[in-house]
């Protein structure tokens, strides 16, 4: 799939759309999720044109790799979830229930979060 640089993500990057700010470095922006799904939803995006997390781990470089699993660690450990626990998800296409197609990773955390997937 091509990147669409007109998703809200891209927007969002672009300061066209606002946006709770958690953190942001050179490779990466993390803001808060527009409908939480946990006491804690954040979303951290890479800021390079990948469509899904497919795409960013074929054709991403080394530094933006390291730089976004890096600042992933490291806003857990800011937001304080690191002690209790977290989940991070990367919805991967149709089947994987992606809806923006920019490559994010959702940190869910503040309550017991379940199992791993529900059941249809
Ligand atoms: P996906 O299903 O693609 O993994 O998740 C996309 C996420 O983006 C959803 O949790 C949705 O609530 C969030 N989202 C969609 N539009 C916006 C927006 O404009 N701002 C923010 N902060 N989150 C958004």
């Amino acid at each position: 799939m091509a990147y669409d640089s007109n998703n809200i993500f891209a927007k969002i990057l672009r300061g066209e759309i606002p946006c709770k700010k958690v953190y942001e470095d050179d490779h990466v922006l993390a803001f808060h999720d527009i409908n939480p799904q946990a006491p804690i939803h954040v979303l951290v995006i890479p800021k390079g044109a990948y469509v899904s997390w497919d795409d960013f781990s074929a054709k991403a470089s080394a530094d933006e790799i390291a730089g976004f699993v890096r600042a992933a660690g490291k806003i857990a450990r800011d937001l304080g979830v690191d002690r209790k626990g977290y989940r991070v998800l990367a919805n991967t296409g149709a089947d994987g229930g992606q809806e923006v197609p920019h490559f994010h990773l959702h940190i869910f955390a503040g309550r017991p979060l379940g199992r791993m997937v529900q059941k249809p």
